[in-house]
């Protein structure tokens, strides 16, 4: 039932993150017809905390190969109302000077993630867009044609238009807890199957916790069942309770969905650039030439030395053993284990510990032309509540203003 005391917006916007920030910006043409809700005490919480702190805002190499779940048409769709050059020119428009690192990956020159989340402010204030912090959305309904928004404090409001952008469930710390998804499945969406991406692995073997904090290079991939799900190269860092660092954050999301049924394996290769081979032809020559020390104090050269008894005690090889007593089974071995080092996954850590969430509302459900429900006219959906995800590297990010921009823009017509 409408309540005359109801205030009347024409677009309210839920969630001032991202998504919420850059649709209130485009939506808003005249003062007071936007009003965006966010439950924090200020907008961008998750922004401010993005690229440890410094804001990985876009990348220069944006295109549909580094989106997963959604169908490669809509992604591409959406990303062409708005791709990342826009983005760089809408951000350099609000003075905001960027500049780019290695892997395309663009940042405020500032190095703070503040710079992107003022500008963004300032600029819904000068577009006159209505917020309200500290106060998150608790009911959201749809009776006849208007929408029925009300929020902690009781107060409630009706709009004509509403952009969902409450994002996802991972680090639920900077607010996004997944209120979206229950409104979204009342309004008849489906949502697929939810789970916590570029997330470190815990492993059912327990040695990385003696080397916890030691970070190493590698070529990591992860199987079910001897077959390869996915590959990514670089930074390996191990924890207390596992894997962490870009590369295993990378194919975390890949693993996910198998750990429930499968047993899926991580393997590190830390010489990929080398063939069995010649790995084995190097470490013969490192023996020869070092043959009266511990192998353990011989192999310290090939990769960090706290690494190696570790390793060798894996192998079952005494580390304290003279490196000349090494029999040509053991040298093969440890040549074995550089190139695959295998570690059982248990599960992926919590949502808590995620950046981004894999699943979400499906998209088949939603127009990529406009990002309008196509079950319920005048919702707009954008941002991580949907069902993409992307590769590190501010893919992400790009989603959310190109999201976040055309729902705004189509919003507004
Ligand atoms: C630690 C970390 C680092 C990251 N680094 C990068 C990076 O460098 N580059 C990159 O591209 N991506 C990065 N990401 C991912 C990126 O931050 C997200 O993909 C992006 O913020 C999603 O935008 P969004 O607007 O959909 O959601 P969010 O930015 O999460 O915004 C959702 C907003 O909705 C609000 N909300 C939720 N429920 C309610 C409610 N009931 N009422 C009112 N408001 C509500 C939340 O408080 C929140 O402010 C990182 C993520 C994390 C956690």
């Amino acid at each position: 039932m409408y309540n005359h005391k109801m205030k009347k917006c024409d677009i309210i916007i839920i969630g001032g993150g991202a998504a919420g920030m850059m649709a209130g910006i485009s939506a808003s043409r005249k003062e007071g017809a936007v009003l965006i809700v966010e439950k924090n005490l200020k907008l961008g919480r998750k922004v401010l905390a993005t690229g440890n702190g410094r804001c990985n805002v876009t990348n220069r190499y944006v295109d549909k190969s580094h989106y997963c779940d959604a169908s490669p048409d809509f992604v591409e769709k959406v990303l062409s109302h708005f791709d990342q050059h826009k983005v760089m020119k809408f951000f350099e428009n609000l003075g905001v000077l960027l500049k780019e690192e290695d892997n395309g990956r663009i940042f405020p020159r500032t190095n703070q993630a503040e710079t992107i989340v003022n500008a963004l402010t300032e600029e819904l204030a000068a577009k006159k867009v209505q917020i309200i912090l500290s106060n998150p959305v608790r009911h959201l309904i749809k009776e006849k044609n208007l929408f029925q928004v009300k929020l902690q404090n009781s107060e409630e409001f009706l709009a004509d238009k509403i952009i969902l952008t409450t994002g996802g469930k991972a680090s639920e710390q900077y607010g996004a807890t997944g209120d979206g998804y229950a409104w979204a499945e009342n309004f008849g969406h489906h949502i697929t199957t939810l789970y916590p991406a570029l997330v470190p692995l815990e492993t059912n073997d327990r040695w990385p916790k003696a080397i916890q904090g030691l970070k190493i290079e590698a070529r990591v991939s992860v199987t079910i069942s001897e077959r390869v799900l996915a590959e990514k190269s670089g930074d390996v860092l191990f924890t207390h309770y596992g894997l962490s660092g870009l590369a295993v954050l990378a194919l975390a999301g890949k693993a996910a969905p198998f750990l429930t049924k499968h047993k899926v394996n991580v393997h590190l290769d830390l010489f990929p650039e080398e063939t069995y081979e010649n790995l084995d032809r190097k470490i013969a020559k490192i023996f020869d030439l070092k043959g009266k020390k511990s192998v353990k104090n011989s192999l310290a050269g090939m990769t960090p030395s706290n690494f190696i008894p570790i390793f060798l005690n894996n192998l079952l090889i005494n580390p304290d053993k003279k490196a000349a007593e090494i029999s040509k089974k053991e040298r093969l071995k440890i040549a074995d284990g550089f190139k695959n080092i295998v570690l059982s996954v248990s599960r992926v850590r919590p949502f808590k510990e995620a950046q981004v969430t894999a699943g979400g509302v499906d998209t088949k459900e939603v127009n990529p032309e406009t990002m309008e429900s196509k079950i319920v006219p005048g919702l707009y959906l954008a941002g991580e509540i949907l069902d993409v995800n992307a590769d590190s590297g501010g893919y992400n990010l790009q989603w959310a203003w190109s999201s976040g921009h055309l729902a705004g823009v189509s919003a507004l017509k």
